[in-house]
């Protein structure tokens, strides 16, 4: 098996694509991608530092790519953003914390599952957030990356039952440095349009990142913000991202609430 040569038919357009582009292609291109040519040559750059961050992964024995044939068929995960050639017979390889084109296809997802709510008038959406950064060379010997994804996974979850959203939905991401760890809870909650943070939010430093009233172009906007991809886990040392994949592992980091489970206006 060699890598695929993707052969783009047709760009994709539409709100859930554009909330995707801009939350994960424009960070790691570093800059807004609008024209079909430019987000080919955005998905050209992409396929390229994915699979050589790929390579990387499996010469350091990452266990996800640790053998020949899962290399290779992770190389070939099929690219997001566009419809390629063979489209339906293409795999992907649900490495969802890493893979531009997995991560995006969970944006995308997000938007969808949120939007049923556009065009409502009871509601505005949300986007809120708390970041810890951790300097390795400050963390004592026991306090290790999982427990905190563990803490803030918990502290994600206890903040969105008690804001009580109409819908919600939480995130908890670990963008890699070579000296640290950024660590964010990012929240998206769909509430009253009269909504405003309550006092007891700053004692757990959640701040409001983004909010708007409930249009498709609202929605994109704070889909982006909550889900922008970690550009280090392209950028930083090949190590740095192996110890945060690890930790990661199993570990459930996603949740949404509300919009699943209740009816609209129900
Ligand atoms: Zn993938």
């Amino acid at each position: 098996m060699a890598d695929s040569a993707f052969v783009i038919r047709v760009i994709k357009h539409g709100w859930p694509a554009l909330a995707a582009r801009m939350a994960v292609m424009w960070p790691i291109v570093k800059k807004k991608v609008l024209s079909d040519t430019s987000a080919r040559q955005a998905i050209e750059t992409i396929t390229r530092l994915w699979r050589l961050r790929l390579r990387q992964l499996h010469d350091a024995n990452y266990c996800q790519v640790s053998t020949l044939q899962r290399l290779q068929y992770c190389r070939n995960c099929v690219p997001a953003f566009a419809i390629v050639e063979n489209q339906a017979g293409r795999r992907t390889c649900r490495l969802r914390t890493i893979c531009p084109w997995c991560y995006a296809r969970k944006v995308h997802n997000l938007y969808k599952a949120m939007e049923s709510y556009v065009g409502s008038d009871d509601i505005k959406f949300v986007a809120l957030t708390t970041t810890l950064v951790v300097y390795k060379r400050e963390v004592p010997g026991q306090l290790l990356l999982r427990p905190l994804l563990t803490y803030y996974s918990r502290l994600a979850s206890k903040v969105l039952k008690k804001l009580e959203p109409a819908g919600g939905a939480y995130t908890v991401v670990v963008d890699p440095r070579d000296d640290r760890w950024i660590i964010s809870d990012r929240l998206l909650v769909l509430v009253d349009p009269a909504w405003s943070a309550p006092d007891w939010l700053t004692q757990y430093q959640m701040d409001v990142l983004d909010s708007g009233e409930s249009t498709k172009q609202a929605l994109a906007k704070t889909v982006r913000k909550v889900c922008r991809y970690p550009i280090g886990m392209l950028t930083a040392s090949t190590d740095a991202v192996v110890e945060v994949l690890n930790a990661q592992r199993n570990k459930k980091l996603r949740a949404i609430v509300g919009c699943l489970r209740k009816t609209r206006r129900g």
